[in-house]
């Protein structure tokens, strides 16, 4: 995978600030804030790294960060990658699309969906429509679940953009009803198509002709990459690292040969018509 830098206008960099509890405000620090956002017209809970500025704007880097010169070219790579994969969206759906960003967080953060450790893994929280990445699920993902390279983890927050495109188009909120886990349950079906929109990334991503900043263009191999990431995070391969066991009952996001389907079926496709995992589910 070949990429270039953009202007991190996709990222919105919390590496600072994360790592704790926000700052408990309390219902009556809650007030004030609303009240001086308001009649300030500047908000105030921005301060409070729960702010909701604008896409597109610019959100600085806050605190203190001790990055590596390597931790910081992987916040560019995310950034082309978050920008490459919304750029598409932008161009199969049109003005349907939003764009988002990626906030990158290290040990621990507050989201509109709650407290989130990055044990959880990457996620996207529809509440306040972005994405979510702890930096050092890269490493993870290459040695714990032995799925290295750029494009493994490309499919990933192309994954969680595919989340992104379900809450714009209204997909998840079919979602609701039915078992919560289970190798029929609406999430799992949630999840394989997310994976697929990611392969529908990918096959943009495959007739990108040149490289421009903020953008990414695919190498011969480069697929493989993703299919052993999304072999390597399937629920059977997960469950049997961890109990030794495989439970197809709690299954939440489908398994590692499932994944790898949907996946390749976005991939070959380029079409997200082709990412219907609910009607799967259904039959
Ligand atoms: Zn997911």
């Amino acid at each position: 995978m070949e990429w270039e830098s953009g202007d991190r206008s996709n990222i919105e960099d919390m590496r600072g600030r994360s790592g704790g509890r926000m700052v408990p405000i309390g219902i009556g620090g809650f007030v004030i804030l609303l009240l001086l956002s308001v009649f300030t017209g500047k908000n105030f809970f921005a301060l409070l790294g729960s702010g909701d500025a604008a896409p597109g704007q610019s959100v600085g880097t806050t605190g203190t960060i001790n990055a590596s010169a390597a931790e910081e070219r992987l916040v560019d790579f995310v950034d082309a990658v978050a920008n490459d994969v919304q750029d598409s969206w932008a161009h199969i759906l049109g003005g349907r699309y939003q764009r988002t960003r990626v906030v990158l967080f290290r040990d621990a953060i507050e989201s509109a969906c709650g407290f989130a450790q990055s044990a959880t893994g990457p996620f996207y929280c529809p509440g306040d429509r972005r994405v979510y990445l702890d930096l050092g699920f890269f490493n993870e993902l290459s040695q714990r679940f032995g799925a290295p390279g750029d494009f493994a983890q490309a499919y990933v927050i192309a994954h969680e953009f595919g989340h992104h495109v379900q809450n714009l188009t209204g997909i998840e909120a079919r979602g609701l009803g039915g078992a919560p886990t289970g190798a029929r349950s609406t999430s799992v079906a949630l999840e394989l198509q997310a994976d697929c929109f990611a392969g529908v990334w990918g096959h943009a991503a495959a007739s990108n002709g040149q490289l421009t900043a903020g953008h990414v263009v695919l190498e011969p191999g480069d697929a493989d990459e993703a299919i052993r990431a999304a072999s390597a995070i399937g629920d059977d391969r997960l469950q049997k690292m961890s109990t030794g066991r495989v439970a197809p009952d709690q299954f939440t996001h489908g398994t590692s040969a499932q994944r790898v389907e949907w996946f390749r079926r976005g991939m070959e496709s380029g079409d997200p018509g082709a990412c219907n995992t609910f009607a799967r589910s259904t039959h």
